[in-house]
């Protein structure tokens, strides 16, 4: 007998592509879901949206780490979601999107697989709410907590995300934030005392945009939502990346960043301990200054973020 099997099973999706011969993804998958399964309180549907290969690679490891926890079976369900026809079916706004928001110097997050974010109401119709995970983590807390923080969505939140931990929208911005140097655009979020006194006042509670690599989804709220829809457009994309002189390189994550600026009433704002992000790049390519101002989680943390490629530590 046992009761975690009959609550609700709670839906979470991963992307998982080009996996095949990709063994320093696969680590990371398993990671991911190995910390995520010793943790969580709820059975789980797992749609790992991804092609056969993909799916075989994923299947086999989830049910060695499912073994090697010794965990009930029962507990996920594996659902297989087919990126490959998906990919040809939204080629049309990826591109649209990418001749906006992809820089050819960071040509990495130019593959459609990082704006599928926006299309998820597509390739999950059935759900209801989904959470979405970047496979380069590692989980400490109880998805089902986070699975919680829906119930505080206010009726305008269509999904949630914690913010940038990096200086990589003051980057973005820098044009912009020249031009406006009251801007909170871009900015560090919460007073704090490093840096000189001045920038510290001009910048303090600022926006520095959102990270998507834990994204609270509700998928009913996107498919209506009239405001997110209005930015897969030509002249919307080109006003606006003129206006802030944005230009963008890290996929789905600018342009919710983009629409934040004008509409944050759209976005729930994750607590950072659900996705520390580890990634220093900044640090070491001219912001070392502020880097700190941004890099700050002062929570008990429960999804460490690996980004750009940073190894996470054993604990
Ligand atoms: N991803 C994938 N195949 C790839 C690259 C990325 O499936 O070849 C997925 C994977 O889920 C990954 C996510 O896309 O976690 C985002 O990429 P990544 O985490 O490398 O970006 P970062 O967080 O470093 O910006
Ligand atoms: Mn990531």
């Amino acid at each position: 007998e046992n009761d975690l099997l009959y609550r609700p099973p709670l839906d979470l999706a991963f992307i998982f592509t080009h996996a095949k011969d990709n063994f320093a993804l696969q680590a990371k998958l398993r990671s991911a879901v190995g910390s995520l399964l010793q943790h969580a309180s709820a059975p789980l549907r797992l749609h790992l949206i991804t092609d056969e290969d993909g799916f075989h690679i994923a299947s086999e490891i989830i049910t060695q780490v499912q073994t090697a926890n010794q965990l009930d079976l029962r507990y996920v369900k594996l659902v297989y979601v087919s990126a490959d026809d998906f990919v040809s079916e939204i080629r049309e706004s990826v591109d649209l999107l990418r001749k906006f928001l992809s820089h050819r110097s960071n040509a990495y997050y130019s593959d459609p697989l990082f704006f599928f974010s926006f299309f998820l109401h597509r390739l999950l119709p059935g759900l209801d709410r989904v959470i979405l995970m970047d496979v380069d983590i590692k989980v400490k807390g109880d998805i089902a907590e986070l699975h919680s923080h829906f119930e505080r969505f206010s009726p305008t939140n269509v999904m949630g995300m914690a913010l940038e931990q990096t200086p990589s929208y003051r980057h973005m911005l820098s044009v912009y934030r020249k031009a406006h140097p009251n801007t909170t655009l871009g900015g560090p979020p919460t007073f704090s005392n490093a840096g000189d006194a001045r920038d510290t006042l001009l910048h303090r509670h600022g926006f520095p945009g959102y990270n998507s690599g834990v994204v609270l989804m509700d998928i009913k709220k996107l498919r209506e939502s009239k405001i997110i829809a209005s930015y897969m457009s030509h002249s919307m994309l080109t006003n606006l990346t003129q206006h802030y002189n944005f230009h963008g390189q890290l996929g789905d994550q600018d342009l919710y960043t983009l629409i934040a600026f004008d509409y944050p009433d759209v976005f729930y704002t994750l607590p950072c301990s659900w996705n520390r992000q580890l990634c220093v790049w900044w640090r070491d390519h001219g912001y070392k200054k502020f880097f700190n101002e941004y890099w700050v989680c002062n929570e008990e943390l429960k999804i460490i973020h690996g980004n750009c490629k940073t190894p996470i530590p054993e604990d």
